[in-house]
């Protein structure tokens, strides 16, 4: 089967996100790592494609740049249609990015119509009469609402889109996507006509998805979070019949994290009281020069080699603060990602194939360490964390890329526990 479907996310995070729900809608699913030039490769056989890129929150202008660069690398893989994917809660100032990325991939592909809507039922995401609902409440009156860099203060879509775009926004209603693919690709045909390029859909259920990725099945450009891009990815393969994804039989498993979330945290917490090797690496010590990486690595060797190891930066918000107010705080994390970029190329030369990385920046430091660009979307663990994996000089490497807050509390052990060739 030739790549259906090319993805664009705007952040790394979402990006595995949406690779997920194309996987769980039975398609053999890449992510690709940021930006791709001539010398980033697809695992063969792929039905979608997702390229990560940071554009949520970057200048407009760098965000299309980037995503049109992402766009024209997708269709020289063979893409037929492109999704891009934002945020569930609309994340976006009257600037951009979701407007002016939209338009621009909208322009590039010569199309004149695009389906969107941000509803993922299964994060309690909805929209109703083209107001987008966090659980039980409008978006203008959630948490959201303080968002550190996007307070969001309009539940609105059209209204939200519409300063985004020089074009004209419109919605679909819920009657209509109730009504089934044909009631509403009519309504995005009458739409065009009258020269609407961004027609928003209510959606409530998965159902309500699998109707408008039906009836998004033709459209060049697709827009909307990991909800839609399930919707779609029935729509192309109505059995959903994911083809498994073998991770690498024996070998080592190690964790490294740098995330200071709280569920990571807990998942530490859960891994140590559950008898498990781990180290904490101290940060300060390592911007004092001392070696901490040959130290860790001193450690790691007089570990059992049947038990899973976890490596750990993460300190708690009083610790955190600390390491911050000494060093700084970007030379505080530019020091942890060196370390845990560091120690995941020697543990892997040492025969670690099963490596789970917590935090979205440190996924960021390890995959550029390892040089690993692109990775095949296997099984998830949990809710947004599956399992990839990536063709490296070693071998096979199984990677569980997770954002800081995903996972349940037992996911370290859990998702290392079983030998990966009894899977
Ligand atoms: P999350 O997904 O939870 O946000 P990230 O990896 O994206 O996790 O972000 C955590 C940040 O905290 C990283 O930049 C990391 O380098 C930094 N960090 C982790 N541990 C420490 C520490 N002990 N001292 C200072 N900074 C740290």
């Amino acid at each position: 089967m030739t790549l259906r479907i090319g993805c664009i996310a705007d952040d790394f995070t979402g990006g595995t996100d949406v690779a997920a729900a194309f996987r769980r809608a039975g398609l053999r699913t890449a992510l690709v790592f940021g930006t791709p030039d001539a010398a980033t490769a697809l695992p063969p056989d792929c039905d979608a494609a997702v390229v990560a890129l940071k554009s949520r929150s970057t200048p407009a202008a760098e965000a299309v740049a980037d995503s049109t660069t992402a766009q024209n690398w997708l269709w020289a893989q063979g893409a037929a249609q492109i999704y891009f994917k934002y945020c569930s809660t609309f994340d976006s100032t009257a600037h951009g990015n979701i407007g002016p990325v939209s338009d621009a991939l909208l322009d590039a592909a010569g199309a004149t119509v695009t389906l969107h809507t941000p509803a993922s039922p299964a994060n309690g995401r909805t929209v109703y009469q083209g107001h987008l609902f966090v659980h039980d409440q409008l978006l203008s009156d959630s948490p959201l609402r303080h968002h550190p860099l996007n307070p969001m203060t309009d539940a609105s879509l059209p209204r939200l889109l519409t300063p985004q775009t020089t074009h004209p926004v419109a919605l679909i209603d819920w009657a209509t996507v109730r009504s089934g693919p044909a009631a509403v690709r009519d309504a995005l045909l009458t739409h065009q006509r009258n020269g609407v390029r961004h027609v928003i859909a209510d959606a409530l259920t998965d159902d309500d998805l699998a109707v408008l990725g039906a009836a998004a099945l033709e459209l060049p450009v697709v827009a909307g979070a990991a909800g839609l891009a399930e919707g779609l990815g029935h729509a192309y393969h109505a059995t959903g019949a994911a083809t498994p994804v073998p991770l690498p039989a024996g070998g080592r498993a190690a964790v490294l994290a740098g995330s200071c979330s709280a569920r990571t945290l807990e998942q530490i917490a859960q891994f140590y009281a559950a008898g498990l090797p781990s180290l904490h690496l101290d940060v300060l010590a390592a911007a004092t020069g001392r070696d901490v990486v040959t130290e860790a690595l001193a450690w790691y060797d007089a570990q059992d080699p049947a038990a899973p190891v976890l490596i750990y930066a993460s300190a708690s918000p009083e610790e955190l603060a600390a390491v911050q107010a000494q060093l700084g705080v970007a030379e505080a994390a530019a020091h942890v990602e060196e370390l845990l970029g560091a120690l995941a190329v020697h543990l892997v030369d040492r025969g670690v194939n099963r490596l789970l990385v917590a935090g979205g920046e440190t996924s960021g430091a390890v995959t550029t360490a390892l040089g690993v660009r692109a990775v095949l979307v296997g099984d998830e663990a949990d809710p947004g964390v599956p399992w990839t994996t990536a063709d490296t000089k070693n071998g096979t490497l199984a990677l569980m890329l997770k954002s800081g807050n995903f996972g349940a509390p037992d996911l370290f052990t859990r998702a290392l526990a079983t030998p990966a060739g009894d899977r």
